[in-house]
């Protein structure tokens, strides 16, 4: 018998874990034709609310359900990576509590895993239905940005739900940066992937834990973690600037050298100095982003720190 993996993020989803959890046990059975065995890992990731109550209340009837428990919230990202080291499975696969990710894709997923020569099912949503549409806009507006800087190619509308075969998993797990931005490290791995498409899905109970400020920071996150374009960029403007003073400084010279009136416009010399000066600042801002990022990187601190779990070996 295979062993199925399936990895829950969860934060603060007291209110839809009791929705999830029949839904993917109904999955589990109906898999179990295919010669699968399951595994839930449930990644507390410091929830405020009674999750982990929940999660413990399904472990304790259901020998299926792990989970490991961080000591605080660190984030998606940090969710998914513990749960992907804590997965035993040969095929792995990530999804989110809310019921945006529609259970139901499983088996077609693991029908593709075992059928076609795939390495990897993603999904992604091909309408945005239900969102706010200046979000929708800027997250569009993210994926063109991100095309044009990144050899890396971002997917538009990609989810993190996604179903991995062994060896994918494997080599995300060897790469243990600090600053993880999924998107970008499941396309840099490489391996085939099939994306089955699907209309947006609302939210089946609880709130949405992106505020447009957090989304906004992750997106320079995952600029800053996959491309080092903004720095050319900013290399760029300071050779053109330098070019454009050399030759304000030849027509400043000869205008002096023939009329002798190169002595006015206070205005318009403000003006410049308050451009060049807020470009050399944006330009220094780019360079701190990363200065930032490597700083963090360096210091090697852990993804996540565990307070509790009923996971006892590391697959890894
Ligand atoms: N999540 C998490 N840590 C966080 C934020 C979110 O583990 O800091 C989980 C959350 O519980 C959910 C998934 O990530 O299972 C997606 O979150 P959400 O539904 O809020 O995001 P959206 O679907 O709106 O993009
Ligand atoms: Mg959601």
């Amino acid at each position: 018998m295979r062993l199925v993996s399936i990895i829950v993020p969860c934060y603060n989803e007291e209110k839809v874990l009791p929705l999830f959890y029949p839904e993917i046990c109904k999955v589990a059975d109906e898999c179990a034709k295919r010669d699968c065995g399951f595994e839930f890992i449930f990644v507390n990731d410091g929830s405020s609310d009674g999750t982990l109550e929940v999660v413990k209340g399904f472990a304790a009837s259901d020998e299926r359900v792990r989970f490991v428990s961080f000591s605080r919230n660190f984030g998606k990202e940090a969710a998914m990576f513990a749960g992907l080291e804590a997965s035993r499975g040969s095929m792995v696969a990530i999804m989110d509590a809310d019921l945006q990710d529609p259970p139901s894709l499983i088996p077609e997923m693991i029908r593709i895993l075992d059928e076609e020569p795939y390495d990897c099912v993603g999904s992604r949503r091909v309408t945005r239905k239900g969102e706010p549409p200046i979000r929708s806009l800027f997250a569009r507006l993210f994926y063109k940005i991100m095309r044009k800087m990144s050899k890396t190619e971002i997917v538009d509308g990609a989810r993190d739900f996604r179903m991995m075969k062994r060896p994918m998993v494997d080599a995300i797990l060897s790469m243990r940066e600090y600053n993880r931005f999924s998107k970008g490290i499941f396309s840099w791995v490489g391996f085939r992937t099939k994306w089955l498409e699907y209309e947006n899905i609302e939210r089946a109970a609880g709130e949405t834990k992106w505020s447009f400020r957090k989304l906004l920071l992750y997106s320079i996150d995952g600029m800053v973690a996959f491309s080092t374009t903004p720095l050319a960029i900013s290399s760029v403007l300071g050779l053109v600037f330098c070019a454009v003073s050399f030759i304000a400084l030849i027509v400043v010279f000869v205008r002096q050298l023939i009329w002798h009136n190169s002595a006015y416009g206070w205005a318009s010399a403000m003006c410049i100095v308050f451009f060049i000066s807020g470009i050399q600042l944006f330009c220094i801002g780019i360079l701190g982003q990363y200065l930032s990022k490597t700083y963090m990187e360096v210091k090697k601190r852990p993804i996540y720190v565990v307070a509790e779990t009923n996971v006892q070996e590391k697959a890894s």
